[in-house]
């Protein structure tokens, strides 16, 4: 049987593996030999459940979303991550990891944040755990995520502003490996979504996957399947969105639309459509799809998403891609502000810019009346109600 999950040396198809310098090779080979055997361990799944249950408010809701599927001639099922403690996907990963991270003894915990939802979620869980938090974050991105810094900083971390390059999510980054690189031993680095260096996207697949295991069960007693004809998510790094399909990433009865980020349209020069636009390179330890110039500069990826800009994508998905398992679409920023207002009128709920772009896929497919589609809302607006409101406004 195909498979499309990662193999014994961290690939998925040519994507994935551990581009790492030299000083960090024991660190990952560490991490790699610890993982499985951690996230498998009876006490680890018992802690992380029961965490999942009582601290996130696990399992999410799936709601049937009657007006939405009305509009669009299906039957529409929206998993709401965003009703997560701390209002989105986020937590179920960084509360996994954090748990290894004890189990292996290190005791500070460092992670890199664009608009500063991973940091959050970071925070909280060293919060949660009396555990040392150093979060790095561009300086242009402390400037314009000026809550989530508040939040982090309340939370008890110390957000460390970064000025070089473009003071953006890359560059923050390339710092969080450096600081690695200074304190091996004691040091775990929380990497926020299917990125990075094996085992990274298939430790973050795992600890999502709880997402696809619920849908499942929830199926099961809604629909007496426990299989969609329709998986639908939005693709920054790729985290809840491999979540989602985790159970049926095999299953050939389940289509997968993965939805990213057209920005002002893709031919346009400013858009994060990494799969579509990216070409074969690496970037933050593994080998993907990358938006880069012709002679192999990194490219700044633009979005109306902060979560959606991410200049490169999870080997995962790079390889769904090119194996043409599942379908990408661009969603351009006024398709992704039109599907979040379109939500809240119909359904009374506020999406996360990065979730409305899942919502905005849409209306670009063909669904048959008996479709049963399972979209995942993987958080929750209150993050971008000033981007609503001037879009409105305008
Ligand atoms: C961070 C974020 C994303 C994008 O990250 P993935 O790893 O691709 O899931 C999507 N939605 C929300 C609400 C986010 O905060």
């Amino acid at each position: 049987m195909k498979t499309y999950q990662v193999d014994k040396n961290g690939y998925y198809g040519e994507f994935g593996g551990a581009y790492v310098p030299e000083i960090l090779h024991q660190c990952v080979k560490d991490l790699q030999n610890a993982y499985l055997e951690v996230l498998d361990s009876e006490s680890f799944k018992a802690e992380y459940d029961q965490l999942l249950r009582d601290y996130v408010g696990r399992p999410s809701p799936l709601y049937l979303a009657k007006r939405l599927s009305k509009k669009y001639g299906c039957k529409i099922y929206l998993k709401r991550e965003d009703l997560n403690h701390t209002g989105a996907h986020k937590i179920n990963n960084t509360i996994g990891q954090i748990l290894l991270a004890r189990r292996m003894g290190k005791t500070r915990i460092i992670a890199e944040t664009g608009a500063g939802q991973h940091g959050v979620a970071t925070a909280t869980v060293c919060a949660l755990m009396d555990m040392e938090c150093i979060v790095y974050m561009g300086k242009t991105d402390v400037e314009r995520q000026h809550a989530n810094v508040q939040k982090m900083e309340m939370l008890g971390a110390t957000v460390i502003p970064v000025t070089s390059g473009n003071m953006t999510l890359k560059d923050a980054t390339n710092e969080a490996i450096r600081d690695w690189c200074c304190h091996p031993s004691d040091t775990y680095y929380i990497i926020g979504s299917t990125v990075g260096p094996h085992p990274y996207p298939d430790m973050v697949a795992r600890l999502q996957s709880v997402i696809s295991e619920e849908i499942r069960k929830q199926l099961q007693e809604k629909e007496g399947r426990n299989y969609p004809d329709y998986l639908i998510a939005c693709v920054g790094g790729g985290s809840n969105a491999a979540g989602t399909i985790y159970h049926h990433i095999d299953d050939k009865r389940v289509k997968i639309v993965l939805a990213e980020a057209g920005g002002k349209g893709i031919h346009s020069g400013m858009s994060a459509a990494t799969i579509q636009l990216g070409k074969k390179g690496i970037i933050h330890g593994a080998r993907t799809l990358v938006m880069q110039s012709e002679d192999g500069q990194i490219e700044e990826p633009y979005s109306i998403s902060a979560g959606l800009d991410y200049p490169g994508i999870g080997p995962i998905h790079a390889n769904l891609s090119v194996s043409r398992r599942a379908k990408i679409l661009a969603v351009d920023d006024d398709e992704a502000l039109k599907a979040a207002f379109e939500l809240t009128e119909l359904e009374g709920i506020i999406p996360a810019l990065e979730s409305a772009h899942a919502l905005g896929a849409l209306p670009k497919v063909d669904f048959k009346k008996e479709d049963i589609v399972v979209l995942t809302v993987s958080g929750r607006g209150d993050k971008d109600m000033e981007t609503y409101i001037n879009y409105k406004n305008n």
